[in-house]
């Protein structure tokens, strides 16, 4: 906030000040779901968490609201909110549908621009170096991770496609953080992508080495692992 101390003291109660405040409380639990740190079935209890980040509880209870409608928390009668669960049905759900889309890709390779060939190899490096280097915080990985399979999908060409697989990394958001938590290098498969991405480049797009095939069970991997580690059977 740039304004002086002065006039952003005389504003405070101003809307905007307050929604700010919203959006910070909700980016912040955000993170800590995003990063493990909140798990499955948390309790998300206004009072405490009022106390804890030196907000007001309408604030705490408007950011809760926010969580609510994104899908990572859960509102119950008599219980209050907690950190959703992911569920099964949806982690297959999300897996079959990105199947279609990012396998879509895969087969447009060939006949994509190359500007959108190199995005593929740039989302991959930029996965790569975040992962060696060792450094870069689980929400980041896993941002990273899903950027590199959604510019698969951008080698179709289709901004609603695109726009789909979005929403559905959104929705594995969640139970990639859950699995992380349990699993302290799940996020580690790089070496998984630059095997996808060699297949391209040598144009080995169908058959059981082909890069086709290649994602089909990169994606099935990652179900399993997801279901299995969050045992949501
Ligand atoms: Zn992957």
């Amino acid at each position: 906030m740039p304004a002086a101390p002065a006039t952003r003291k005389a504003f405070t109660t101003l809307s905007v000040e307050h929604a700010s405040t919203v959006s910070r409380v909700a980016a912040e639990l955000r993170r800590a779901v995003f990063e493990g740190e909140l798990e499955s079935g948390t309790p998300l209890r206004e009072i405490a968490l009022a106390e804890s980040l030196g907000v007001s509880r309408p604030t705490v209870r408007e950011a809760l609201t926010v969580l609510v409608a994104e899908g990572l928390a859960t509102r119950e009668p008599n219980r209050g909110v907690s950190v959703a669960t992911p569920r099964a049905e949806s982690v297959r759900d999300v897996c079959r549908a990105r199947w279609v889309l990012e396998g879509a890709g895969v087969q447009a390779w060939e006949s994509a621009d190359a500007v959108r060939r190199q995005r593929v190899r740039d989302t991959l490096d930029s996965y790569t170096a975040a992962v060696r280097g060792g450094e870069a915080s689980y929400e980041e990985l896993n941002e990273r991770h899903l950027s590199f399979h959604v510019s698969l999908v951008e080698l179709t060409g289709s901004p609603r496609l695109v726009q789909m697989a979005e929403a559905l990394m959104d929705e594995l958001k969640l139970a990639l953080a859950q699995v992380d938590r349990l699993n302290r290098n799940a996020h580690d498969e790089a070496e998984s992508h630059e095997g996808l991405v060699e297949l391209l480049e040598a144009g080995r797009l169908e058959g059981p080495d082909g890069a086709h095939e290649f994602l089909r069970k990169h994606i099935e991997d990652a179900e399993v692992e997801i279901i299995e580690a969050l045992r949501l059977e």
